[in-house]
């Protein structure tokens, strides 16, 4: 994932400015990007804070070369600062710093509440309440008040500065003088929650959502499959960050009727009628979409034995119909019957990949699985 302008799709003028107004070394010392959540906003604060501490900028972009660069490429560079929410408010960034390195050149759309379940914090309990402390804000601003490093210039990033409130205050005069050679980048989703002593003090850029081709590329460029990345960008009005978490949550449910809560559903009710009907759609799919579906299962099965052997499961990519059913089952069946289910899953995909009738199959599986579901039912009633 590149921190450069050439690199980042879309927002062609906006990144032209950017780069010419650092070349001619007319950059603004406080500047803010807004725009919504999932765009390239961070993406582009970051190539511009890239190519203020690189050593030959052309009129375009950062050189990429120099040693700057390199270091910026990693985010790692003596003179380049971050501030960005944490949970707990006896930490700061600094302490956090190499776990927000990682996931943001992974996934630099990454919203709140993404990077706060990925951030690998101390307090995880707390509702995932992420902010921006007084203590965290003044160990950034104090970071700017030493001599540059590197002897050139000093570089703040504040992420989501709306999280800061009535605190932002303690930035306006920093913001109003800064040091020499000192830039402060804030990215913003909420522009409305920020102080209007800061607004009206900084330079506003806005950052367009991604198109939708853009989305898709963004996509297949992190792994997804392209038919997939085709499906999902339609629905996400350029928000990167919600396309991956549904990339990442669907890619084994194929589609949302093939799920273990609906199909638990439907053999719960005696639904004869639609249950032929999903078995003939099972017959539709091809093998690998059979065999998702039955490794879904499968796995949502292993998530219970996971609940009820150590009383949690990682459960945050999945819908929250199937946590309902982990919890359910974990509370209902023993750990070996929870087994017993899952060799009858093993079986399935064993008889799928031999070409065994697929409707035979789908049915013969619903028939076994019925027998657990009783087991579970009679417990919960
Ligand atoms: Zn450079």
């Amino acid at each position: 994932m590149a921190f450069d302008f050439s690199g980042i799709r879309g927002n062609d003028t906006l990144k032209a400015e950017l780069a010419g107004l650092v070349h001619s070394g007319q950059m603004p010392h406080a500047l803010m990007f807004h725009g919504k959540t999932g765009s390239g906003k961070l993406r582009i604060a970051l190539s511009t804070a890239r190519m203020l501490l690189c050593a030959n900028p052309s009129s375009g972009d950062l050189c990429g070369m120099c040693s700057p660069c390199k270091k910026t490429a990693k985010l790692s560079h003596p003179d380049l600062h971050f501030l960005f929410p944490i949970i707990g408010s006896e930490y700061t960034s600094d302490d956090y710093v190499a776990a927000w390195r990682e996931v943001i050149i992974r996934h630099p759309e990454i919203d709140l509440q993404a990077w706060l379940e990925q951030g690998d914090f101390e307090s995880k309990s707390k509702n995932l309440q992420g902010n921006l402390s007084t203590r965290n804000i003044l160990n950034g601003m104090h970071k700017l008040s030493f001599k540059s490093y590197e002897g050139g210039n000093k570089v703040l990033v504040i992420w989501l500065p709306e999280l800061m409130g009535k605190e932002g205050n303690r930035l306006l005069k920093l913001i109003e003088e800064p040091p020499e050679n000192t830039y402060i980048i804030l990215v913003t989703e909420q522009m409305g929650a920020i102080l209007p002593t800061i607004l009206s003090r900084t330079q506003l850029f806005k950052v367009d959502a991604y198109r939708e081709e853009e989305v898709v590329d963004i996509l297949a460029e992190g792994g997804i499959a392209p038919e997939q990345a085709q499906k999902i960008a339609p629905v996400v009005q350029g928000n990167v960050n919600e396309a991956f978490k549904i990339a990442t949550s669907t890619e084994d449910s194929v589609d949302d009727i093939w799920t273990l809560p609906h199909w638990a559903q439907l053999a719960k009710n005696n639904d004869a009628g639609a249950l032929v009907k999903m078995a003939a759609a099972f017959q539709g799919l091809n093998n690998h979409h059979r065999k998702q579906f039955v490794k879904q299962c499968s796995l949502l099965v292993h998530k219970a034995i996971q609940t009820k052997i150590h009383g949690k499961a990682e459960t945050s990519y999945l819908k929250p119909e199937e946590i309902e059913f982990i919890r359910n089952f974990a509370n209902a069946l023993e750990v070996p019957q929870m087994y017993a289910l899952i060799s009858v899953f093993d079986k399935a995909i064993f008889y799928i990949e031999r070409n065994v009738n697929a409707s035979i199959v789908f049915m013969a599986l619903t028939f076994q699985f019925e027998k657990y579901l009783r087991i579970s039912a009679a417990s919960t009633a």
